[in-house]
């Protein structure tokens, strides 16, 4: 059982303010502070018994710490005008236009937005997403079929705990955000998940059939784990 309280804010030493959500918890057993690794979010969980002030002078105790996990997750990069993404290894940079058209149109590596400001974030967004459907979709099909299994349906998510995943049913889900980035971790993400449609699990068998599929395996889950946060930057609020 939790409950959300108000939310209060937390000064850092260089001076900047961030809000701290309070959530009372039955199960904790001692005040508990956490920084969201994909958003950094400050979250302040208190057990029964503690009171609110209590929990604000142990939150006040640990504010270095949540300034170095708040610069480990990075500022976010809103999408908007000015904005540079990573697509597959390209640095695009949103430019807002005149047109009047509601689709982001990609120059050389400038991607034009026309139309609506207060639509800019969430049409950039899509237009990442339908890219990456485009670059991810193939490559399953083409190492589905690779190991006789070509996979049923293919999904963009944005999931914050996994980047791929595989059901039963052969359906396949990838992070959209996997698009940006670099091209050899996109290919291990779906190697991974078109390899469990033939294993299910993640046996040496797995593991040989995803080397079949792709030659990087370890950088590439390297680079997802000291790099895979920072993806969720992107459209976030700076
Ligand atoms: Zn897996």
């Amino acid at each position: 059982m939790s409950a959300m309280l108000e939310n209060q804010m937390l000064s850092l030493a260089d001076g900047r303010n961030v809000p701290v959500s309070l959530r009372r918890s039955t199960r904790a057993r001692r005040i508990l502070l956490h920084v969201g690794v994909y958003d950094g979010t400050v979250e302040l969980v208190l057990p029964p018994g503690a009171s609110t002030r209590e929990g604000l002078a142990f939150a006040r105790t640990q504010t270095r710490w949540v300034a170095a996990q708040l610069a480990r997750v990075g500022d976010g990069v809103p999408f908007a005008d000015g904005a540079v993404i990573p697509v597959l290894g390209q640095q695009l940079t949103i430019r807002r236009t005149d047109s009047r058209s509601a689709l982001p149109v990609l120059q050389d590596d400038v991607l034009l937005v026309g139309g609506r400001d207060d639509t800019v974030s969430s049409r950039v967004k899509r237009w990442v997403r339908n890219r990456a459907m485009d670059e991810i979709k193939p490559r399953a099909e083409r190492m589905g079929t690779e190991i006789g299994r070509p996979p049923a349906r293919i999904s963009m998510r944005d999931t914050r705990s996994r980047w791929g995943s595989c059901s039963r049913a052969g359906n396949l889900n990838f992070s959209w955000r996997l698009v940006m980035a670099p091209e050899n971790v996109l290919d291990y993400v779906v190697a991974h998940e078109v390899a469990h449609l033939r294993e299910l699990n993640h046996s040496a068998r797995f593991w040989t059939l995803v080397d079949t599929l792709c030659p990087d395996v370890k950088d590439a889950r390297g680079w997802l784990r000291t790099h895979g946060a920072e993806l969720h930057r992107y459209g976030r609020d700076a």
